[in-house]
């Protein structure tokens, strides 16, 4: 019991100084972006300095990239279940994306008669991340717009989130593959996002199913356990 606890404390305290050091180098990467933006906007460059200066900004974009794919889960998580509203949650995660969709010409539907009251023991920014990864790769499925339908309701056994795009879909090759780290099929994809999603719904005792096809589309199922339905 001893061994675990220490065990248990170690693996807290690397979770914190992940999350510290995200935190921290998320400023140095923005300030160093706003300064190669402004040596940009100088026309006296030759056309190698403008390749160097492009593609530094590129790989500060990347960094950006994995640490918000990554961030919340990097964010201690036992000690930090609560009891959460899943459709507040669902509504604010949509609300972060949404100037990712606006971006992309993607519009967010969500069905109206959302459950109200229905529970959720998780870490809430952990949550947020699960969904906001998913949604996120919704949009990017779709480079011309389109349509992302996010349907959520209660069931026998728990609740179900839904979340299909008219997007790129794939291949059953590439669905296999779904979840393994650094598994992207994207130019300046991470690979992580999935699998940030992965292990945090099952953390909490969920599932996720995926159906695509390619050119027409994906779906992914999530199903969680409710908790606690309040009156
Ligand atoms: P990233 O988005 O950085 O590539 P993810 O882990 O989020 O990494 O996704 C991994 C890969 O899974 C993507 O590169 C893509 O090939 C595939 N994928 C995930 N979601 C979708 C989707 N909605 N439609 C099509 N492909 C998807
Ligand atoms: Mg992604």
């Amino acid at each position: 019991i001893l061994n675990d606890l220490i065990r248990a404390e170690k693996l807290s305290v690397v979770s914190h100084l992940a999350a510290s050091i995200s935190h921290e180098v998320r400023n140095p990467l923005t300030v160093s972006r706003g300064f190669i933006q402004m040596a940009l906007q100088d026309d006296t460059h030759n056309e190698k300095q403008r390749y160097y200066l492009d593609t530094a900004l590129k790989e500060i974009d990347h960094a950006t990239d994995i640490i918000n794919d990554y961030l919340t889960f990097a964010k201690p998580a036992t000690e930090q279940h609560t009891l959460i509203n899943i459709k507040e949650e669902i509504n604010h995660s949509i609300k972060v994306i949404q100037p990712l969709a606006n971006m992309n010409n993607v519009s967010i539907i969500i069905n109206e008669n959302l459950p109200e009251n229905a529970m959720l023991r998780a870490e809430q920014k952990q949550f947020q991340q699960g969904l906001i990864n998913i949604f996120k790769n919704g949009i990017e499925a779709m480079p011309e717009g389109g349509i992302l339908k996010v349907y959520a309701a209660q069931q026998i056994d728990g609740y179900a989130i839904r979340v299909t795009d008219q997007g790129v879909g794939m291949t059953a090759e590439e669905m296999n593959r779904l979840g393994e780290p650094y598994f992207s099929t994207k130019e300046k994809g991470t690979g992580l996002g999935l699998m940030v999603s992965y292990s945090i719904i099952r953390a909490i005792g969920g599932t996720i199913k995926v159906s695509s096809a390619k050119n027409q589309g994906t779906s992914f199922d999530i199903s969680l356990p409710v908790y606690e339905v309040k009156k």
